[in-house]
């Protein structure tokens, strides 16, 4: 486990993932009846992008650091504003120093019926994890294998929410056990909604990745990908993808708002592009 998010925390990817987050809580908040939230590699929750970490990459001034400068056209300000009134207000003095992953994002949208499970399996991380939410009884952190909770933890009692399953893809293998995790997770949940981050870097593994999620048999499964650069031979990160199975009605609109505003900020080499498409629609073939 030598994956450390403090150097990548509010970078593009994370700028993406969070207002999709942002997006689908909000959603879940319409209704009145409770709703779970469980982050199953839920990191340290709040990062310092002055700490030593990101001060060697710099990675959120093109990310969190764009956003925050930009001038958006109403209808892409008005639906950008939950997620960057909660960086803000984690920043209060003006200045940008700390940038809240995605359990203190999602704790900021959790009315007093609603909860969130976290879990973290590096003991350092969730030990600091377990500080930032001390004593507050609608957030539980839990020291273990994320991937666990995909089984275990469904459907939770509130039988209403949001699985976000953000793994560090250090280790080959990751595609298959997202695919694996969500077709055992989707049994036990079938109404529940999943968001799965993935890395754009090789072209070929994100293609077999959509036929063997497409294979599964789950019906609707969005796909968005924000590309920040063409595609290199070298593996680096040209993209970031989530995919989200039963997403709210609204979502596919709303990112083709976001998108094309979010593309033009984000990006490092022109027409880099984006894709929100169904990688399965609401039928499923006999
Ligand atoms: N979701 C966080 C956010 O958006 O702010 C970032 C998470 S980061 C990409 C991945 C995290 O997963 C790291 O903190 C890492 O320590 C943790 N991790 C790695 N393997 C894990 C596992 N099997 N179960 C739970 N957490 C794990």
């Amino acid at each position: 486990m030598n994956y450390r998010h403090a150097y990548h925390a509010g970078n593009f990817a994370d700028v993406v993932k969070h207002i999709i987050l942002t997006r689908l809580v909000l959603y879940l908040q319409r209704k009145e009846q409770a709703f779970r939230v469980i982050d199953t590699h839920a990191g340290i929750g709040r990062y310092d992008l002055k700490g030593v970490e990101a001060g060697k990459t710099n990675e959120w001034q093109n990310g969190i650091g764009r956003l925050l400068e930009a001038k958006f056209d109403p209808d892409v300000a008005a639906l950008l504003s939950p997620y960057l009134d909660i960086v803000r207000s984690e920043n209060t003095d003006g200045a940008m120093r700390h940038y809240p992953g995605s359990p203190l994002i999602v704790r900021h949208l959790l009315r007093r019926q609603d909860r969130l499970s976290a879990l973290e399996l590096h003991p350092r991380d969730a030990e600091q994890l377990g500080d930032l939410f001390a004593g507050d009884v609608q957030v539980r952190v839990i020291e273990l294998d994320g991937w666990l909770a995909m089984g275990a933890h469904l459907p939770p009692k509130e039988k209403r929410g949001l699985v976000l399953v953000d793994p560090p893809f250090e280790v080959a293998g990751e595609f298959d056990r997202l695919v694996d995790s969500l077709a055992k997770a989707h049994k036990r949940f079938s109404g529940g909604t999943f968001a799965l981050w993935y890395p754009v870097k090789d072209r070929q593994e994100v293609r077999r990745f959509a036929e063997a999620l497409r294979d599964t048999g789950i019906p609707k499964i969005l796909r968005t990908e924000l590309m920040i650069r063409a595609p290199s031979a070298e593996p680096r990160l040209d993209g970031t993808g989530m995919i989200i199975v039963n997403p709210p009605f609204t979502l596919e609109a709303e990112l083709r708002i976001l998108f094309p505003a979010l593309s033009k900020i984000l990006t490092e080499e022109k027409n880099a592009g984006f894709t929100v498409d169904w990688v399965r629609g609401e039928q499923v073939d006999a």
